[in-house]
């Protein structure tokens, strides 16, 4: 029998988008339908989401929910079957999703995404007409609260689970909105939402689920430990037997070589040659000398996390060595400056574009030799995935889910023809070095490069496998609360 699965989310592709949350949260609706799993997905109602809606069916109005008159609506894009609290108060601004444009995070999040939560909970408690879920995924602190608000509340029963997409992020609040939460006394402690003296939304939601998951098996294993728990080892650790990490996929129609819309020629694994066209679009589009140097490319949020300090000390290496960057991203003003001033003395071998660009991503998977991601920690990282389908060989620091999804080209996997990428370890400037050098002479030997051009395109990179267990882990839970 088909199985009801409600999502609760603060990002979904197409509609929004910051990072690889959105991609994986659209994705999934699709892969777990072949495992029998009918997903909803609720998502805040921000002006690029109404936008999109065209026909939308009012299915719940709340008069005041936090303060704020708010509405639930269906409707169907892009195949998504989705949920959307309409929420003028709190969600109708210019800006992103998450704070005004440009600028800090919004003061009232915790009220915004409570919000969210609330509703959440009150679907899995019944509150629209004819249909409720069996199971309930909440991804991210956003989403978090959903699980807490449905143990302390009457859909106690109802198997929910909690998604990790980035421990980093929390959502912490000072202990006075508390009582603004709506939650009972007894869920204020450590066992409900209280952590270190304040609220924790994705703490709280740690504590609820009935299963926590991260997005790669690599990540589950170090976020035990107090150096990537930040804060929460302790608590994750003493649920560890509730513990999952489940490998993210792509969405394998949207990021394919063979019919991507997006990119000067299409290619594939038998004819990678093709790939040449993309890589002069690219050159051209970021000013780079037309020539056959190794191309890296970065497609990342400018921060400490994914390691761009490291690699704007690398920049001067990588030119020496013959190589040519074109990045693309946006984050901390510091890194994007420094990235900036990096290509006005690297003219033609350093293209830099600040912002965010969609379409200009898939040029770049399709024409760079190689993507470099040096990230400190990586709960699973989706451009490694996107660059191994298009043949741009990741050079990744060895971390989550890049150590799970790369093969390190070295003697054995190379002459196996295993090998898909450069791994490298610790996460310095040192060893960024090396791998850059690596890359450059492996680049050089085009018979193993395109051998390991070949092995990238060719592993699979889908949802299959995951969609599988998140729908067994679904049975589970629901097996169990049968019980
Ligand atoms: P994270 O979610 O931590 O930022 P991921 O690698 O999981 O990192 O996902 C990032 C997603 O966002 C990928 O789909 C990537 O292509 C996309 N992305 C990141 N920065 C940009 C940008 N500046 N322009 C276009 N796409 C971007």
């Amino acid at each position: 029998m088909t199985m009801k699965l409600l999502s609760v989310a603060s990002e979904i592709y197409p509609l929004i988008k910051t990072g690889g949350l959105a991609d994986v949260v659209g994705a999934l609706p699709a892969a777990l339908a072949a495992e029998g799993v009918a997903t909803r997905t609720l998502i805040p109602g921000y002006p690029a989401v109404i936008a999109r809606l065209g026909k939308a069916k009012p299915v719940r109005r709340y008069d005041a929910l936090f303060g704020e008159p708010a509405t639930l609506l269906a409707a169907q894009v892009d195949g998504l079957d989705l949920l959307v609290l309409d929420a003028p108060g709190f969600f109708a601004r210019e800006g992103g999703p998450y704070g005004a444009p440009g600028g800090n995070d919004w003061s009232d999040n915790w009220r915004r995404f409570a919000a969210l939560s609330r509703a959440g909970a009150d679907i899995a408690e019944g509150a629209l007409k004819g249909w409720r879920p069996d199971v309930v995924h909440v991804h991210d602190w956003q989403a978090a609260m959903t699980a807490a608000y449905m143990r302390f509340g009457a859909a106690h029963a109802v198997p929910k689970l909690v998604t990790i997409h980035n421990l980093a992020f929390q959502g912490r609040y000072g202990a006075e909105i508390f009582p603004a939460l709506g939650l009972p006394p007894e869920a204020w402690g450590v066992d409900g939402v209280e952590y270190y003296g304040g609220v924790g939304y994705l703490k709280a939601g740690l504590v609820s689920a009935d299963a926590i998951t991260t997005v790669s098996p690599t990540y589950a294993e170090e976020i035990r430990s107090p150096v990537h728990g930040m804060g929460l080892d302790g608590l994750i650790n003493g649920r560890v037997d509730r513990l999952h990490g489940i490998l993210n996929g792509i969405d394998t129609d949207i990021w394919n070589p063979a019919e991507d819309p997006l990119i000067a020629r299409r290619f594939s694994a038998r004819a990678p040659g093709a790939r040449a066209a993309n890589r002069r679009a690219l050159e051209k589009a970021f000013g780079l000398d037309q020539d056959d140097a190794p191309l890296f490319i970065i497609v990342s949020r400018l921060t400490w996390q994914k390691g761009m300090d490291l690699m704007i000390q690398a920049l001067d290496h990588l030119v020496g060595l013959g190589g040519k960057l074109a990045l693309l991203g946006s984050g901390d003003h510091p890194l994007e400056g420094a990235f900036l001033g990096a290509a006005d003395r690297h003219r033609g071998r350093i293209g830099v574009r600040i912002g965010y660009d969609e379409p200009l991503s898939h040029l770049m998977q399709a024409g760079g030799d190689a993507i470099l991601i040096p990230s400190r920690f990586e709960p699973c990282g989706l451009t490694q995935l996107y660059g191994l389908r298009y043949g741009c060989l990741p050079v990744v620091a060895r971390a989550g889910g890049l150590a799970d999804t790369v093969i390190d080209a070295n003697e054995a996997a190379v002459s196996a023809g295993a090998a898909t990428g450069i791994m490298f370890a610790p996460s310095d400037a040192l060893a960024l070095h090396g791998a850059i050098a690596r890359a450059v002479r492996l680049h050089g030997d085009r018979p193993v490069w395109q051998a390991m051009q070949r092995a990238a395109m060719r592993a699979d990179m889908s949802w299959r496998h995951s969609a599988a267990r998140y729908a067994a882990l679904y049975r589970e839970l629901l097996a169990e609360a049968a019980a």
